[in-house]
């Protein structure tokens, strides 16, 4: 049957005469570099997310490295984390000498317990760096208001949630990078909006922040040969630029097939008792980056290894939470019991729009004779 975690390649016939076309005008324009492509992409991308500045950037980690210098933190100040993520979102914590501090998640939701949230603040916290893991906001009505009373910075990581809603108790609704005072997203290719190569962008509301942002990109410069702060070089290439331009246009579609797919599984998996699906909670619209399931801890791997034997690929995301990697070992971090626990129980199956609705009943027999043997 040929299950593929992510299907690019049917995605790409289904776009192939837009994509081809965008390729080859950045071709006949020969700017490969900024240019008319990326400052398109960041318009439609403001448009999109509702949101006053978009800063295309090179990768995900960089957004999120040019968000932090942005705000200017003194070294040695700490950052308020979640363990249970990608190793890029304390890498650059801690590639800046701030200190990151990690907090636990929620067993249900995968995101930062913002229950457990204050416990860890001290005289020396800047902020709270939460992660919309899986394609699902944070508590981000929480959050901000915490932030708030104790005057902390909120970066959003929504390199997995891109197009995500989230819902206010008031009704309000916005979207998901756009919440707190600077978010940070990944156009990595399996990303919900993937670029054929790295990508990555920064999104505020803040025109300082915006600035600051633009400038350290782009060596600091605040025009060219004129360097009026320390920066980098991250770009996005106009070339990734213009496959984003077309790929931005169907990313409503291809969340909500996404989700979709995410039903199927749902239906499929719930009569097993073993299995424990994916919560939505009522503050986020879910768009499934990953379809992650909970099972029980001695048996995870045992899966795994049975289902790639049927040629079935799973993930695991993420086998080894920050806090327990070498670079990152912490002795006080002893107390993130979710966070190790779900590093052990979790599993993500394939989902994709693409994913064809017999590859899904198969997967899920495979997973029902697992835990009927
Ligand atoms: C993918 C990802 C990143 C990093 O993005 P890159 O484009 O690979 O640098 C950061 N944080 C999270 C949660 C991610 O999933």
């Amino acid at each position: 049957m040929n299950i593929k975690m992510v299907d690019l390649g049917s995605q790409y016939n289904r776009l192939k005469t837009e994509i081809d076309g965008a390729i080859q005008s950045v071709i006949d324009s020969q700017q490969f570099i900024g240019g008319k492509t990326v400052s398109e992409l960041a318009s439609n991308l403001e448009v999109y997310n509702k949101v006053k500045y978009v800063i295309p950037c090179g990768n995900g980690t960089d957004a999120l490295q040019i968000a932090l210098m942005a705000l200017d933190f003194k070294p040695g100040s700490e950052v308020i984390v979640p363990s249970f993520t990608f190793v890029a979102t304390a890498e650059t914590i801690a590639l800046l000498g701030l200190t990151p501090v990690f907090v636990d998640v929620d067993p249900d939701s995968f995101t930062i317990d913002i229950n457990k949230i204050k416990a860890k603040i001290s005289t020396k916290t800047v902020a709270i760096l939460p992660v919309h893991l899986y394609g699902q906001n944070a508590d981000m009505q929480a959050i901000i208001q915490l932030a708030k009373e104790y005057n902390l910075k909120v970066i959003e990581d929504a390199a997995q949630s891109i197009g995500s809603d989230y819902f206010f108790e008031d009704g309000r609704k916005l979207k998901s990078g756009t919440i707190g005072h600077i978010g940070t997203t990944s156009f990595f290719p399996s990303k919900n909006l993937g670029a054929y190569g790295d990508g990555g962008a920064i999104f505020t509301n803040d025109e300082n922040l915006a600035l600051a942002c633009k400038q350290i990109a782009n060596h600091g410069q605040s025009k060219k040969y004129f360097s009026n702060r320390v920066g980098i070089n991250s770009r996005l290439d106009a070339l990734q630029a213009a496959i984003l331009g077309v790929k931005l246009k169907y990313l409503d579609e291809f969340n909500k097939q996404r989700k979709q797919k995410a039903e199927v599984y749902d239906n499929l998996l719930k009569h097993i008792e073993e299995v424990t699906l994916p919560k939505r909670v009522g503050y986020s619209e879910h768009v499934f980056h990953q379809y992650t399931i909970k099972v029980p801890k001695a048996k995870r791997n045992d899966l795994k290894e049975f289902l790639l034997q049927k040629e079935v690929p799973t993930m695991i995301y993420y086998p080894v939470p920050i806090h327990q990697q070498a670079a990152y070992f912490k002795e006080d971090s002893i107390d993130l019991k979710i966070t190790e626990s779900l590093s052990q129980s979790v599993i993500s199956l394939p989902i994709h729009p693409d994913l064809p609705e017999t590859h899904q009943k198969l997967i899920c027999n495979l997973i029902s004779d697992f835990f009927s043997k």
